[in-house]
C-alpha cells in the first residue's frame, strides 16, 4: 500500500473493504505511519502512537468474525488537548511538562469502544487559544496546501492531518472557530455541535460555557458517522445532555436559509463573497428559498467572547501552579516565587495576555463594566439567533472573511487575529451548532469554507440538508 491515494472514499466503504478480505488493516496503519513520517514537515503531530498495529491486527479479527464495533478500522487522530490515559497531555503547553492523565476523555473513549484505531495525539495553539497554530509550544503547524501558510487555529493539527491524509478523521475542539476556522482553511468538512451534544469529561477547560468537541473529516458521512459516536450524555460531564435527534429526510423545496445581508456586506476577501454567492444561487436552483435576516448584535461578538472567554480562561487556568502539573521552575526562592516562575516561565505569551485580560475583567471594579456586560451582550445575541429560527431553517455565512493567510503575517496584531473569528464566535456564543464546508479555492489555490447553523440540536438536520442538495 504504498501508492499516495486511499482504496477507499469513507470509513463505511474501508471497512466493507476488509470485511471483504481486500484490504489488509496492519498495512492500511502502516501506510498512515509512514505518511505522517514523510510529512513531518507540517508538524501536525505531537506525538505518534506505539500501539496502533496491535489494536489494527486486533480489529481485524473482530471485523472478520463479525463482532466488530461501528468505527471498526477507523484510523483517528486526536487533538492533544485530549486526555487518553496513560499518554502524555501537553495541551501544546510547556506547564504541562511530561503529566501522564490517568483516565481517557469520554469522546475518544467511546471512539476506542466503538474500535477506532487512534493514531497520534495532533498539534494545537497552546491551551486551544488561537487561531492560526502559531501559539504551539511545538510550533506552528503548516497548511499542507501550501505550506508558506497557517492552517487555522486552534485544531491546525487536527485539520493539517486530515487534508493530508495521515489519517482518516481527527477531532478537535471549539471554543470561538477552532473546528471550523482550519476545515475552511484546509478544505475539509468541521462540525462544531451544539454546546452539551458531546461530553466534556477529559478535555481540558479552556472556557467551560464555550468548548465542544467535534470531528474533522474530507466528506460528510465520515464527519456524522464520528459525531454520531461521540454524542451523548455522559454522568462524568453534568452539563452534558442526550437531546440529539436524528432529523427526518429533507425536502429542499420546503427548506428556508437566512442571510445576514447587513454582516455579509463587511470586508470579506471578493473570492469568497462570490464563492457565497455562487452557493445561494444553487441553492435557489434547488428550490431553497433565500431569506435575508437580522442579527443586530452580531457586531458585538467578538468583544464579548473576548471578555467572557478569558474571564473563564483566566479561573480554568489557575489549576496550572507548578504543583500540581508537570513542569516546575528549577530556581525558586519560596512557594509564592515558584507559583509566579512556574506560571511565568510554562505559560506562552498568548496565554498570559488572556490570563490578564480575564483577571482584569472580573476584577471587583470592572466586573460591571466588562463581565456583566458581556454576558449581557451574549444574552441578546442568543435571542437574535431564536428570532431568526422562528422564520428560517438555517443560517448560512462564510466560516472566514479571508482564506489562510501567510505564516507571521498576524503574530504582531492579535486584534487583527481575533478578527478572523467573526463568523465563528456567535455560535459558541448562544450554543448552537455549526458546520464548516468547502466550496472552492481563491487565486493561491486556498480553499474557502461556507458555513451552515441550525438551531439547537440540529446537526443531523445540517446533514440531511446538504445532502439532499442535487444540483
Ligand atoms: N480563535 C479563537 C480564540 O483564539 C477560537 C479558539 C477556539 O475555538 N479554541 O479564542
Amino acid at each position: 500500500m504504498s501508492s499516495a491515494k486511499l482504496p477507499y472514499s469513507s470509513l463505511r466503504d474501508k471497512k466493507r473493504l476488509i470485511f471483504e478480505g481486500s484490504l489488509d488493516l496492519a498495512q492500511n496503519v502502516d501506510f498512515f505511519l509512514d505518511k505522517i513520517a514523510s510529512h513531518k514537515h507540517l508538524n501536525a503531530f505531537i506525538a505518534v502512537s506505539s500501539d496502533c498495529q496491535n489494536q489494527a491486527n486486533l480489529i481485524q479479527e473482530k471485523i472478520k468474525n463479525g463482532n466488530a464495533g461501528k468505527l471498526a478500522g477507523a484510523v483517528i487522530a486526536i487533538k492533544d488537548v485530549l486526555s487518553i490515559k496513560n499518554i502524555n497531555l501537553t495541551c501544546a503547553s510547556k506547564i504541562l511538562g511530561d503529566f501522564i492523565p490517568l483516565y481517557t476523555a469520554t469522546a475518544v473513549q467511546k471512539l476506542i469502544d466503538e474500535d477506532a484505531i487512534i493514531i497520534g495525539k495532533t498539534n494545537c495553539d497552546e491551551f486551544a487559544m488561537g487561531s492560526s497554530n502559531e501559539n504551539s509550544a511545538f510550533g506552528s503547524v503548516l497548511n499542507p496546501l501550501n505550506t508558506e501558510f497557517v492552517p487555522g487555529g486552534s485544531s491546525g493539527g487536527s485539520a493539517a492531518a486530515v487534508a493530508a491524509g495521515l489519517c482518516d478523521v481527527s477531532l478537535g475542539t471549539d471554543t470561538g472557530g477552532s473546528i471550523r476556522q482550519p476545515a475552511a482553511f484546509c478544505g475539509i468538512y468541521g462540525l462544531k455541535p451544539t454546546y452539551s451534544a458531546v461530553s466534556r469529561y477529559g478535555l481540558t477547560a479552556f472556557a467551560s460555557s464555550f468548548d465542544s468537541i467535534g470531528p474533522f473529516a474530507t466528506n460528510l458521512q465520515d464527519l456524522f458517522d464520528v459525531f454520531d459516536i461521540i454524542k451523548g450524555e455522559d454522568k462524568k460531564d453534568s452539563t452534558s445532555t442526550s437531546n440529539t435527534p436524528v432529523s427526518n429526510e429533507i425536502n429542499t423545496k420546503k427548506i428556508k436559509i437566512g442571510i445576514p445581508a447587513d454582516i455579509i456586506s463587511n470586508d470579506i476577501q471578493p473570492e469568497i463573497r462570490e464563492s457565497f454567492e455562487n452557493f445561494v444561487l444553487k441553492l435557489e436552483k434547488n428550490g431553497v428559498e433565500i431569506v435575508k435576516i437580522s442579527l443586530p448584535n452580531f457586531k458585538y461578538a467578538i468583544a464579548a467572547y473576548y471578555v467572557l472567554t478569558t474571564a473563564e480562561a483566566s479561573s480554568n487556568l489557575s489549576r496550572f501552579d507548578g504543583a500540581r502539573y508537570g513542569f516546575r521552575s528549577k530556581e525558586v526562592e519560596n512557594l509564592s516565587d515558584m507559583f509566579v516562575k512556574s506560571r511565568s516561565e510554562g505559560f506562552g505569551a498568548e496565554v498570559k495576555r488572556r490570563i490578564m485580560l480575564g483577571t482584569y475583567v472580573l476584577s471587583s471594579g470592572y466586573y460591571d463594566a466588562y463581565y456583566t456586560k458581556a454576558q449581557k451582550i451574549r444574552r441578546l445575541i442568543q435571542q437574535d439567533f431564536m428570532n431568526c429560527f422562528k422564520e428560517v431553517d438555517f443560517i448560512l455565512t462564510p466560516t472566514t472573511p479571508t482564506t489562510a493567510f501567510k505564516i507571521g503575517e498576524k503574530t504582531e496584531n492579535p486584534v487583527e487575529m481575533y478578527l478572523s473569528d467573526i463568523f465563528t464566535t456567535p455560535q459558541n456564543l448562544a450554543g448552537l451548532p455549526a458546520l464548516s464546508f468547502p466550496t472552492g479555492a481563491d487565486q493561491n489555490n486556498l480553499p474557502i469554507g461556507l458555513q451552515l447553523t441550525s438551531n439547537h440540536f440540529e446537526e443531523s438536520k445540517i446533514h440531511n440538508f446538504l445532502n439532499s442538495l442535487t444540483i
